[in-house]
């Protein structure tokens, strides 16, 4: 996506929450100026440049827990911020070269869809609608995922703003469960329930399978775990 594009919605985003516009607009490019690196592969790890296409819901996400620390214990949440709406709105422009059977040459492809995206106007209704849209802090990978990268420049834009909407919204002020005091008696009742699966290992070794895969299932299915994710994102918690 180009610069301006990318400032563009940051900037209309931004105001609309009230936030340093200029500043996050500015941090929005960065991750295009200094490229974030990871290592990839298990045999010959290597060390390469994180994909702004694609697989990056999780890294803007990791972004975002970042952003949202800072904001609770007020130090500079506006740098981190930037360099998560931009993975954001990166995904929301699909990649996928080639229409159809034709097929251009990538970089001539890439560009024009880059422009067509760039002359596009902010929606606002985008960004309302995201100032709408519940969404919990551990549910955001998995609504962020139902919306898929698009060729429509017009779709891609909408998305990107949508996507850069909801994440800013979680930063600052973030949807929380109603039920989030119940925490401590979801997390008490389900390690009891976990727990009595591995009763039935007393009356014969035969049952230690099926009574651990149960005992782990039921920990695994307690609201407690997700009740806690949000807890800590509420609280600007990371580990
Ligand atoms: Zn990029």
């Amino acid at each position: 996506m180009k610069w301006k594009t990318h400032k563009k919605i940051t900037l209309e985003v931004c105001r609309y929450f009230g936030l340093e516009a200029e500043r996050i607009a500015e941090a929005s490019i960065t991750p295009d100026i200094a490229p974030d690196y990871a290592l990839y592969g298990n045999t010959h790890r290597r060390k390469r440049r994180v994909k702004h296409h694609g697989d990056v819901l999780e890294n803007a996400y990791n972004y975002l827990r970042l952003a949202r620390y800072s904001y609770v214990n007020g130090s500079d949440y506006t740098r981190v911020l930037g360099r998560a709406v931009h993975y954001l709105q990166d995904y929301a422009v699909s990649s996928k070269r080639g229409f159809l059977f034709i097929k251009f040459s990538d970089d001539y492809l890439h560009d024009v869809k880059e422009s067509e995206v760039a002359n596009q106007p902010v929606p606002f209704d985008a960004i309302s609608e995201a100032d709408k849209t519940v969404c919990y802090p551990h549910e955001f990978i998995s609504k962020a995922s139902r919306i898929k990268p698009s060729g429509d420049p017009e779709v891609a834009m909408y998305n990107a703003t949508y996507l850069t909407a909801l994440a800013i919204k979680l930063v600052i002020d973030p949807d929380i469960p109603d039920d989030l005091d119940r925490l401590r008696v979801y997390r008490v009742t389900g390690y009891v329930f976990a727990f009595l699966p591995l009763l039935f290992i007393l009356k014969s070794l035969f049952f230690i399978p099926i009574s651990l895969v149960s005992s782990y299932l039921i920990y695994w299915m307690n609201p407690a775990r997700n009740l806690k994710k949000d807890m800590d994102w509420l609280n600007g918690k990371i580990d």
